[in-house]
């Protein structure tokens, strides 16, 4: 028997260059940039196709809420 799911996976863990404030838990901090993508699994962890592009996202590192990066309108130094 086959199990066929949907799950979002992450990767990466670089610092954001500038510290951000975080809405849920108020810290300031430099976030840990991540991307993430949506994919088809079986058995619900093994990714076979991938159902949307790749998001980027930030996320606290002290509560670990993931935000939407925001491709435009940020500060690029
Ligand atoms: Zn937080």
């Amino acid at each position: 028997m086959i199990i066929i799911g949907s799950r979002f996976f992450t990767w990466g863990s670089d610092r954001a260059a500038q510290p951000s404030h975080c809405g849920k838990c108020g810290t300031v901090a430099q976030f840990i940039v991540k991307r993430g993508m949506r994919f088809i699994t079986l058995f619900f962890i093994i990714p076979i196709i991938p159902i949307s592009g790749v998001r980027h996202l930030v996320q606290c590192p002290n509560c670990g809420t993931r935000y939407q990066a925001t491709a435009e309108g940020s500060a690029v130094s």
